[in-house]
């Protein structure tokens, strides 16, 4: 059975783009990117890289990645958002970075 699509994408259209499942694991991004994780629980607290944090303001959810500084409110949903932030990028260029896109070869 077929489906008539709008032409958007076309039969030349390939299997590419963002795939969540290949983001680093928070604990160890968030490692790698030089944050003393503090405290138990979910929720960890660490020196915040958006601000000149003197005490650790930011708050990082270590399942999900996401992240809220209650300094400077830099928040994000998971590790792309941080990255994106951190390092000024876009999201495709965040994913890339962090191995989460692939594209078609
Ligand atoms: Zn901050």
């Amino acid at each position: 059975m077929s489906y008539a699509h709008p032409t958007r994408g076309q039969h030349t259209r390939k299997p590419f783009g963002f795939k969540r499942n290949l983001l680093p694991i928070p604990a160890e991004y968030y490692h790698e990117q030089g944050l003393k994780l503090i405290g138990g629980g979910e929720w960890k607290n660490a020196l915040c890289p958006f601000h000149n944090d003197t005490q650790p303001s930011l708050r990082v959810r270590i399942d999900t990645g996401a992240f809220r500084c209650m300094a400077c409110n830099a928040h994000g949903g998971d590790v792309l958002a941080f990255h994106m932030l951190l390092h000024g990028l876009r999201f495709i260029e965040a994913a890339k970075s962090l191995g989460a896109w692939e594209e078609s070869r």
